[in-house]
């Protein structure tokens, strides 16, 4: 018995019940709590080394028989704690009900947590256990920890931004004057397209650096988070003059305008930001992100790397934008589409070559809408199928009767506007056939209109398509030519017959013979190629000259004739010069 292990540590040994000692000694070794009794004179009573552990007594300050109080006084001294916190903690000693309590200890350096049951005895004095609890701490701030932030950046999540942003809204309405917050929305512009051309490993480091970018736009106070995809969102605190705000999102393009290095490619983005200004009306955080988002679309809209102030009238747009969508999808089906068909001309021969379809919705309450207000919609919305395959079924079934009616040699043609996401469609090639089949339309007189934007989404895809359709001996011309960025190693890789010089760089040409470099440098690239070239957007006769003179095969423009609906047609080929 003298010998056992916690013989020194209890008071046991001296009582009559040498059994029950040694198994009160056994027990209190055996229990992983830190456990002290303390006798109704404060002297210790029993205690297990685990008590002296948790709290890093040195060896043999803990005695039985001591009084508790000096001993807490000589540790409280030892790990530099003030004499208040010593008080306060013999002042918990006599309580005379039991508790449970957690607190936090800092010694030599570590903090840990510990809970405490405190049992009174029935003569004064009492028992008490500590349990460190450290560990289960850290996993639920963990879990805290997790649940507010984005497990892939590392950055604040949605739920930890909402919440941030409703105090500093909360805290906005107790201050008098204009809330001094702003909320920035911001979504990476063509990231899917990088993330399925490029990989999702790729994509998501790319949505890591992005996010570290974002992070260095802003101070400390502000707050930047993910919210999920592709989006991520600011909340900038005491912005003061409305110019700050601007500031930022001007460096943040800045910042983004230069490529990212990810995995050792650089890869060029932007983002398309929405800023939502503080103000009174704003209750809910969910208001000022759907203002912000709604902003940020209005920014998509102008364009890559663009961003917008919210201001009210955006939301009536929104509403205005989501009828049209109501209206255009049964616009089809109640036949409210209509194309218009401008002539082509060819410039050596003065000869008229073909049309372009140019599709118009007539409106019932609207009146006639022009493309570039609803196609984009209608991609958007996922109606551009629909759509794109009434107006390839409409140009050919046109084309046809326009051929037997004005049997010209060559064969009039129809050049035909293909959007985005209709060429990336995978049965494209089969829907065309099948309607070339149908109206009985020589393939040959077919030209598919697309942009470089289109081709450079997903280059390989894209070659593969354009090589099926010229397959079909369908022809093939790159729109709006100038505009978009494709380098020249890939431009002599696209099976096409011609560049359509884009409309702006006709337009520039005055008529002093300013502004001709592009289209000399267009017109010279297409020669090399061997492309036939097509300048679009001829207002004007000292324009018509000067594409003349550059040798410019073919033309397109007001000058020589406006889009004009089917039956104007018969009237304007009788007028004009230009048919055989
Ligand atoms: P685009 O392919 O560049 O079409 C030429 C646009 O220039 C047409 O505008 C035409 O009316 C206009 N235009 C023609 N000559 C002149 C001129 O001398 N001066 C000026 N300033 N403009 C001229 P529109 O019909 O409003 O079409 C705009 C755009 O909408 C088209 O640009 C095309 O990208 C798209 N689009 C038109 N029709 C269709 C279609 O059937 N399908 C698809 N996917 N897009 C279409
Ligand atoms: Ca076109
Ligand atoms: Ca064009």
């Amino acid at each position: 018995m003298e010998n056992s292990p916690g013989s020194e540590r209890t008071l046991f040994q001296k009582d009559d019940s040498a059994q029950t000692a040694e198994i009160l000694n056994i027990v209190l070794d055996h229990i992983t709590q830190g456990l002290i009794i303390v006798g109704p004179d404060h002297a210790v009573l029993a205690f297990n080394k685990q008590f002296e552990e948790h709290f890093r007594f040195p060896q043999g300050t803990v005695k039985v028989g001591r009084d508790f109080r000096e001993i807490l006084k000589a540790w409280a001294d030892g790990i530099g704690q003030t004499q208040e916190f010593l008080e306060r903690t013999i002042r918990h000693l006599e309580f005379h009900a039991p508790f449970e309590m957690e607190f936090q200890q800092t010694i030599q350096g570590s903090t840990r947590w510990f809970l405490v049951t405190h049992a009174p005895l029935p003569s004064k004095g009492f028992v008490r256990t500590y349990t460190d609890i450290t560990e289960k701490k850290k996993s639920v701030e963990q879990h805290i920890y997790d649940a507010l932030h984005d497990p892939l950046t590392g950055l604040p999540n949605r739920a930890l931004f909402m919440d941030r942003l409703q105090h500093v809204i909360t805290a906005s309405h107790r201050r008098p004057g204009t809330p001094n917050y702003a909320v920035f929305f911001l979504d990476m512009d063509r990231f899917k397209v990088i993330n399925d051309s490029l990989g999702h490993t790729i994509g998501d480091k790319l949505l890591v650096a992005v996010g570290r970018k974002l992070a260095d736009c802003i101070r400390p106070c502000d707050t930047i988070a993910r919210l999920g995809g592709d989006e991520f969102a600011m909340l900038l605190e005491n912005v003061g003059e409305p110019a700050y705000t601007v500031n930022v999102a001007d460096r943040v393009r800045e910042k983004l305008t230069r490529p990212l290095e990810i995995s050792g490619r650089e890869v060029f983005t932007s983002v398309s930001i929405g800023i939502a200004l503080g103000a009174e009306r704003y209750e809910r955080s969910e208001q000022v992100l759907r203002d912000a988002d709604i902003a940020m679309y209005e920014a998509k809209g102008r364009g890559n790397g663009s961003y917008e102030i919210f201001d009210t009238d955006m939301h009536a747009n929104i509403l205005d934008r989501m009828r049209l969508v109501a209206d255009l999808r049964g616009a089809v089906a109640r036949e409210e589409l209509l194309l218009y068909y401008q002539p082509i001309i060819d410039l050596k021969t003065q000869q008229l070559t073909g049309f372009e379809a140019l599709v118009r919705w007539d409106h019932p309450k609207r009146g006639l809408i022009y493309p570039l207000e609803f196609i984009p919609l209608a991609e958007e919305h996922g109606l551009i199928y629909q759509i794109g395959t009434w107006i390839l079924h409409e140009a050919c079934r046109g084309l046809k009767l326009l051929q037997e009616r004005y049997p010209a040699q060559p064969l009039l043609s129809m050049s035909i506007n293909i959007s985005n996401r209709q060429f990336s469609q995978q049965d494209l090639v089969g829907m065309l056939s099948e309607i070339l089949l149908e109206t009985g339309v020589d393939p040959r007189t077919v030209i598919l209109e697309i942009t470089e934007s289109m081709i450079m989404e997903n280059i390989d895809t894209a070659i593969a398509t354009m090589k099926q359709l010229r397959n079909m001996r369908v022809q093939l011309h790159i729109d709006d030519f100038g505009t978009g960025h494709s380098s020249l190693s890939y431009l002599q890789l696209f099976p096409v017959n011609a560049l359509k010089i884009d409309r702006s760089f006709v337009n520039k040409l005055t008529a002093n013979g300013d502004n001709q470099e592009i289209i000399t440098h267009i017109i010279s690239l297409a020669k090399s190629l061997n492309f036939e070239v097509i300048a679009e957007g001829v207002e004007m006769e000292h324009q018509l000259a000067k594409i003349q003179n550059l040798q410019c095969g073919y033309g397109q423009g007001f000058l020589f004739a406006h889009p004009m609906a089917f039956p104007a047609i018969d009237s304007w080929m009788q007028a004009q010069k230009y048919t055989q």
